[in-house]
C-alpha cells in the first residue's frame, strides 16, 4: 500500500462547541476531547450534556412542537428542500469537516455523503406533499370513516459516527416532513459534524424544532431515551447499545426504529462478470474506510472462478492509497479511532487463530509524521475456504472481509443465512433464474443483484434478525414517524331503539 502525501489542515470551528435547545447556544458545564483519526491529535472539545440538558432539550421540542405541527405540507416540503441547498452550498467545508472529524476520504466526502445527504432531505420534502390518510369504506351507507396521519412527537434519534451526515438525514428527513420535532444525541465521534449541520439549518426551521445534545451514550443517551417526553426513538448503532435501549424504553412504553449492524455476505456465482463482481466487492469492503453496516465482509466464491477472484481483489487491495483522509489523493483513511482500530486488530488476531489465512494484511502500515500517531489499519483481506471463523459471523465493522468458496449454491445460500445478522446480501450471476431464486432465499432486508451498496431514496432500507427493524429512506417511512387517527362520522340522525324514546 502506498502512503498518500499528506498537508495538514484539519477543520477548525469558528466558535466553541455549544448545545442547541430551543434555538439557544448553551454552554455545557463539561466537554470531552475530538480527535482527528490521522494524527491522534486533539482538533477541538465537544460539551458534555447532562440529563438536566437533556430534559430541557425534551421540554424545547414539546414546546415547540404545538406551532410545528401545524405547519403545511408545503411549508415542510419548502423548509427541508431549503435545507438540503443549504448543504450542497458548502460541499467544501463538510468535506473537510468529516475527514477531520472521523476520517472520511476528502474524496469520498465530495462523491457520497454530500449529495447523499442533500438527495435524502429531497427526497422526503417531496414525500411531504403526499403523507395521506384513507377512506375506509365500511358495511354502513350513513358512516363516513376516514384516517388521518398524525405526528407522534418529540423523536428522540440516536446516531453512530460513520457517516454522521447520511444518517442524520435518514432521521430528520421523515421526522420533519411528518410534522414531528427531535432531539439528536450524536456519536461522541462525530458530534461536531451534527452540530455543524444543525448551525447550517438553524436559521430555516423554528426554534426548538431541531435540538442537539451532545455527550456520551451512558449518560447523554441514556437520560434521552428513558425521558417520558420522547415520543418514539430512532437509532442506528450496534445491536447491543439496541437491547440497552429497548430495556430503558420499555419502561416508559417508548416505540423505537432500529437500523443495526450487518454481515453483508456477497455470493459470486461461476458465470458472474468477474469485472463487476470483484469491483463491486473492493467498493463493498473499502468504502468508507470499511465502517459500513452494509459492508460486503464475506465473499463467498464459487470455486471454479475463486483463484481468478482472489488474485485480482488480492492485487488492488495491495494497491489502494492509504493516508491522511484530508488528502484528496487518498483513497483510504484511517479508522475512526485508537478503540476501533484495535479492536479490528484483534478480530484479524482473532480469525487468524481459529485458522483463517491473512492475504491482505492492513496491519503493517507505517506512515510517516503526524500519520505514525493515527489509527491507520488498511484494507485487509482473510481467506477460509469452509467460513469456520469468527471473521464469517461477526460484524468487524472495519476493512476486513473473509473470502470463502462453495461449490453447491443451495450450501452458498445457507452458509449466507448462518448469521445472526440480516441487513444486506448480495449475489453475482448472469442466470437470471439463480437470481431470482437467492433473492427470494436470502434473509437479509435488501438483496442486490450484480450490485453492491446501491441505496437510493424511495427504496426501503433496515434489516430483519438482528439488524434490526423498520425501514428507512422510503415512503414507508413516513408511517415510522406518524400514527393514524381514525374519523367517524354519522351522516344520519337515526338510532337503533336500544333504550327507548330520547
Ligand atoms: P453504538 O451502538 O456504540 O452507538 C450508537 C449511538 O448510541 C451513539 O450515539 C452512542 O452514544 C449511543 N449510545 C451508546 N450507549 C447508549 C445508551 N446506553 N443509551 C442511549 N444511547 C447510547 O454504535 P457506533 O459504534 O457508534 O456505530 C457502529 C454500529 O452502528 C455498527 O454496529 C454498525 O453496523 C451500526 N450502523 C448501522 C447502520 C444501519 O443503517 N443499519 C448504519 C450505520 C451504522
Amino acid at each position: 500500500m502506498a502512503p498518500a502525501t499528506t498537508a495538514r489542515c484539519p477543520f477548525a470551528p469558528t466558535d466553541p462547541y455549544r448545545l442547541l435547545i430551543g434555538g439557544e447556544w448553551v454552554a455545557a458545564a463539561e466537554s470531552f476531547d475530538a480527535v482527528d483519526p490521522s494524527t491522534g491529535e486533539v482538533w477541538t472539545r465537544i460539551p458534555q450534556a447532562t440529563a438536566q440538558d437533556v430534559d430541557r432539550a425534551v421540554a424545547a421540542a414539546r414546546a415547540a412542537f404545538g406551532s410545528w405541527r401545524r405547519t403545511t405540507p408545503a411549508q415542510r416540503q419548502e423548509l427541508l428542500w431549503r435545507m438540503a441547498d443549504r448543504i450542497e452550498a458548502d460541499a467544501d467545508r463538510w468535506a473537510w469537516l468529516l475527514a477531520t472529524e472521523n476520517g472520511r476520504p476528502i474524496r469520498e466526502a465530495y462523491i457520497a455523503d454530500v449529495p447523499t445527504c442533500a438527495g435524502i432531505l429531497r427526497y422526503f420534502s417531496g414525500l411531504a406533499r403526499d403523507h395521506r390518510g384513507d377512506h375506509i369504506p365500511v358495511e354502513r351507507a350513513e358512516s363516513l370513516v376516514y384516517t388521518v396521519r398524525e405526528p407522534l412527537g418529540v423523536i428522540a434519534a440516536l446516531i453512530p459516527w460513520n457517516s454522521p451526515i447520511i444518517t442524520l438525514a435518514n432521521k430528520l428527513g421523515p421526522a420533519l416532513a411528518t410534522g414531528n420535532t427531535v432531539v439528536v444525541k450524536p456519536s461522541e465521534l462525530a458530534s461536531a459534524s451534527i452540530l455543524e449541520f444543525a448551525a447550517a439549518v438553524q436559521d430555516i426551521l423554528p426554534p426548538g424544532v431541531l435540538n442537539v445534545v451532545t455527550g456520551d451514550g451512558p449518560e447523554a443517551g441514556a437520560a434521552l431515551v428513558a425521558h417520558p417526553g420522547v415520543a418514539k426513538i430512532t437509532f442506528t448503532g450496534g445491536p447491543a447499545t439496541a437491547r440497552r435501549i429497548m430495556a430503558a424504553a420499555g419502561t416508559v412504553l417508548t416505540p423505537s426504529l432500529m437500523e443495526l449492524g450487518g454481515k453483508g455476505a456477497m455470493i459470486v456465482c461461476a458465470d458472474a462478470d468477474l469485472d463487476a463482481a470483484v469491483s463491486d466487492a473492493l467498493t463493498g469492503i473499502y468504502l468508507a474506510n470499511g465502517e459500513a453496516c452494509i459492508a460486503s465482509s464475506r465473499l463467498l466464491v464459487h470455486a471454479d472462478v475463486h483463484d481468478e477472484f482472489l488474485a485480482r481483489f488480492e492485487r488492488t487491495s495491495a494497491s489502494i492509497v492509504v493516508g491522511d483522509a484530508l488528502d484528496p489523493a487518498t483513497q483510504f483513511g484511517p479508522l475512526v479511532s485508537r478503540g476501533q482500530r484495535d479492536r479490528v486488530a484483534s478480530c484479524i488476531a482473532e480469525a487468524e487463530v481459529q485458522g483463517a489465512r491473512v492475504r491482505v494484511d492492513g496491519r503493517t502500515m507505517q506512515l510517516p509524521a503526524p500519520l505514525d500517531g493515527g489509527f491507520f489499519l488498511g484494507p485487509t483481506l482473510l481467506e477460509d475456504a469452509a467460513g469456520g471463523t469468527s471473521a464469517s459471523r461477526e460484524e468487524i465493522f472495519g476493512p476486513v472481509t473473509v473470502l470463502e468458496t462453495f461449490t453447491d449454491e443451495a450450501a452458498a445460500v445457507a452458509r449466507a443465512n448462518d448469521s445472526a445478522y440480516g441487513l444486506a446480501a448480495g449475489v453475482w450471476t448472469t442466470d437470471l433464474a439463480r437470481a431470482h431464486r437467492l433473492a427470494r432465499e436470502l434473509e437479509a432486508g435488501i438483496v442486490w443483484v450484480n450490485t453492491w451498496f446501491d441505496l437510493p431514496a424511495g427504496a426501503p432500507m433496515g434489516g430483519v434478525k438482528d439488524s434490526g427493524f423498520g425501514r428507512e429512506l422510503s415512503a414507508e417511512t413516513m408511517l415510522e414517524y406518524s400514527a393514524s387517527r381514525t374519523v367517524n362520522v354519522d351522516l344520519s340522525t337515526e338510532r337503533p331503539p336500544l333504550w327507548g324514546p330520547a
